[in-house]
């Protein structure tokens, strides 16, 4: 990030950068920072001075600062339908990007769920992106939890920005974890009864908080536990059971989304381990 900062500065930022990583509200952070910096009005290495003309209106659309918040050269998208970010939508904010900046000497574009780009908004955004504007520096800020999930073609035209991990876990609570979870895969490799699966699944239900469906954190806990346990348990065993564990650490990540449908936490910890180890 503080490269990036540097590079909007000096103008050299790229016309397109991903912001991923982090949560949502630090993906909006930084996206407000170097739309700021792009747009600001003091000298280079002062930028954002945080009280010109441009910075003070530089908002989250919505964020309660009155109508007065508002630049005409900074734009965000959201999405506007209930899973995507639609092509008309998409050709609408484009077309503000084919006219001259209102007040500032260039403009920004900050798509919010760039994940959620229908493959046609994603080609329409490409397209833009390949015929350079001519006048005025414009940028996009493409808003992502991973960019993997963003298509490999805007990928390669963008600077990525990671901004970290979507959720901090620390060592010393994953380590008991870890340790529970290893003996039971190890006593379920060893004898290939199907009640050290459970015993599995419950060492890694034990990083706890899974009452709210929404947390990522008990996931990202009990995912870091299995990676922890390919470390735990070296040998020439272990490497066949490696990608086992790995394919589970990225079930487990991706099990936020299963929660939503209802399921119990502990119901899909079984499934998985299952799946996974057996
Ligand atoms: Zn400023």
């Amino acid at each position: 990030m503080a490269a990036a900062l540097t590079s909007a500065r000096q103008g050299r930022l790229y016309p397109a950068v991903i912001l991923d990583g982090g949560d949502a509200e630090a993906r909006r952070q930084a996206a407000l920072e170097l739309a700021r910096t792009l747009l600001c009005e003091v000298s280079p290495a002062a930028r954002p001075c945080g009280v010109c003309r441009h910075c003070r209106r530089i908002v989250w659309p919505g964020a309660g600062e009155g109508e007065t918040a508002f630049h005409p050269d900074f734009q965000v998208l959201e999405r506007d339908l209930k899973a995507s970010t639609s092509v008309d939508a998409t050709r609408e904010l484009l077309k503000t990007a084919q006219v001259s900046p209102f007040e500032a000497r260039g403009q920004v574009f900050v798509i919010a769920s760039a994940e959620s780009l229908t493959g046609e908004a994603a080609n329409a955004l490409l397209k833009n992106l390949e015929e350079p504007h001519v006048s005025a520096p414009r940028h996009f800020l493409l808003l992502a939890p991973s960019r993997l999930d963003l298509l490999p073609t805007l990928r390669s035209r963008s600077l990525a920005v990671f901004l970290g991990a979507a959720v901090p876990v620390d060592a010393a609570t994953v380590e008991p974890l870890a340790r529970s979870f290893t003996a039971a895969a190890a006593a379920y490799a060893g004898s290939g009864a199907p009640i050290y699966l459970l015993g599995a699944a419950s060492a890694l239900a034990a990083a706890g908080g899974w009452e709210d469906p929404r947390s990522s954190r008990p996931w990202a806990l009990a995912a870091a536990a299995v990676l922890r346990s390919l470390e735990l348990e070296p040998g020439p065993a272990m490497m066949t059971a490696r990608r086992a564990r790995l394919a589970l650490a990225e079930a487990l990540l991706e099990s936020p989304a299963l929660r939503l449908r209802g399921i119990a936490a502990d119901r899909i910890l079984e499934g998985l381990v299952a799946r996974h180890l057996a």
